[in-house]
């Protein structure tokens, strides 16, 4: 059924509230050094991500 939805590995960006898969092609991944990998919002560029896995 459509409606049955699991709600794993979705992501939040906390700064606008845009939502998606966590690790969909939605999300733009970035490289800090010393941080390493990040997901940067689309929307509103923010990596303020909320990622729950
Ligand atoms: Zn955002």
């Amino acid at each position: 059924m459509p409606s049955e939805v699991a709600t794993a590995d979705r992501s939040r960006c906390r700064n606008c509230g845009f939502e998606a898969p966590g690790g969909g092609d939605e999300w733009i991944r970035i490289e800090v050094p010393k941080l390493g990998r990040m997901t940067q919002c689309p929307n509103c560029e923010s990596t303020d991500v909320i990622t729950s896995r």
